[in-house]
C-alpha cells in the first residue's frame, strides 16, 4: 500500500509530503517526494528535485554524524532500558552537541566536553564519510 507521510526535518524549515510503499522492506524503501508544502529560505531557489535531494542529504548528514560521534567510547554512552538492555547510544554526561548549517550548507558542529584528539578524530571520520568541508567541527 502506498502511504503518504508529511516530513518536517529538524535540519531546515522545509515541509515535504512523500510517498512510500508499505510492502517494501525498510532498507529497500524509496521515498518519493510528492508535494512541497513549505520551502525554507536556503532551499527555495532550487528545483523540487534538487530541494528534495538537499533536504534529505542535510538531514542524513546530521544524523549520521551524530551516530559517528556517539559511537566513540568517551563521547557517547549506552542508553539502557529498565532491564539493563542497550536501547541506543547517546552522548556521554558532560558532552554537548549543537549544530547548524551555514550559508554554504556545511554542517557546523560544536561538541563541548570532548578532547582535542577526539575532535580531530571526529573531523577525520566526517571528512572520510562526507568529503571535505561538509562537516566542520568548531
Ligand atoms: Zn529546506
Amino acid at each position: 500500500m502506498i502511504k503518504t507521510t508529511t516530513w518536517r526535518p529538524d535540519t531546515c524549515d522545509c515541509e515535504v509530503e512523500y510517498d512510500w510503499d508499505t510492502e517494501t522492506s525498510e532498507d529497500a524503501r524509496v521515498h518519493t517526494p510528492k508535494q512541497f508544502n513549505r520551502r525554507c529560505a536556503p532551499h527555495q531557489a532550487l528545483s523540487e528535485q534538487m530541494q528534495w535531494g538537499a533536504v534529505v542529504d542535510e538531514n542524513r548528514r546530521k544524523n549520521i554524524f551524530e551516530g559517528i560521534a556517539v559511537s566513540l567510547p568517551r563521547v557517547g554512552k549506552d542508553i539502557l532500558d529498565e532491564s539493563g538492555n542497550v536501547v541506543e547510544r547517546g552522548f556521554a554526561a558532560g558532552v554537548r552537541f549543537t549544530w547548524s548549517f551555514d550559508v554554504d550548507r556545511s554542517l557546523n558542529v560544536t561538541l563541548s566536553g570532548i578532547t582535542v584528539p577526539e575532535k580531530s578524530q571526529l573531523q577525520t571520520l566526517a571528512d572520510n564519510r562526507f568529503g571535505l568541508g561538509k562537516v566542520i567541527i568548531k
